[in-house]
């Protein structure tokens, strides 16, 4: 595969962080644009709102878009937070909570507040990426499956990692080496995914 130059569709520092170091190994000269542009994510599901923030981020910069677009989905909250994950301390469902450090740490203390008791805490994180080319995209799905902490533990990785617990792990997602989530990760298996697709469509 020819190396190609992709736009990345995210402002969300995480993210940024963990897609360049996935995609070290591959062609891609990533580039991260100062301009952040504000994308209104109105899609009902993650692949929707992929492909909207990929698309903007073509129309703006003229090159091809990257954009991922996941969250977490808690099988006792019936799904929720779903796609609203980033911003799920000021849905109504659940009732609001005060944004105190950060909206990551707003999130993960809703998520616990309405955890607390749960028996069932069985989650998984989703990821959907696009590579959108202005004739065309490519995808790439993700999942990694776990458990719900009862409290938060660690410092690495972002969002809701302090209290996943991966599937056939005792640590959470942020006491993993980065190296290890990304081997597990449903960013790192959507994009390997979407490579398999490209690598073979030679685009
Ligand atoms: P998006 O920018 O709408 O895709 O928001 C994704 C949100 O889902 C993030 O802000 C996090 O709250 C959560 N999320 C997605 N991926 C991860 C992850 O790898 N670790 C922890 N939280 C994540």
């Amino acid at each position: 595969m020819e190396e190609m130059k992709v736009v990345l569709a995210t402002s969300n520092r995480g993210k940024v962080e963990e897609i360049r170091r996935i995609l070290e190994p591959f062609r891609f000269e990533i580039i991260v644009p100062e301009e952040k542009l504000r994308v209104e994510e109105k899609g009902n599901t993650f692949l929707e709102n992929a492909l909207i923030k990929a698309k903007a981020y073509f129309d703006r910069f003229g090159l091809p878009a990257l954009a991922d677009d996941s969250g977490l989905e808690v099988e006792a909250l019936g799904g929720y937070p779903g796609v609203f994950s980033s911003r799920f301390h000021s849905l109504d469902f659940g009732g609001i909570e005060e944004v105190r450090d950060s909206e990551d740490e707003a999130n993960v203390r809703k998520l616990l507040r309405l955890m607390k008791g749960e028996k069932n805490r069985r989650a998984r994180f989703v990821c959907w990426v696009v590579l959108y080319t202005g004739y065309g995209g490519v995808f790439g799905y993700g999942e990694c499956r776990g458990t719900i902490a009862d409290s938060p533990r660690g410092e690495k990785g972002f969002g809701y990692d302090p209290v996943f617990v991966p599937e056939g792990f005792s640590r959470t997602m942020a006491e993993i080496e980065p190296e290890e989530k990304d081997s597990i990760s449903h960013r790192g298996k959507a994009l390997r995914n979407l490579i398999r697709t490209l690598e073979r469509c030679r685009i």
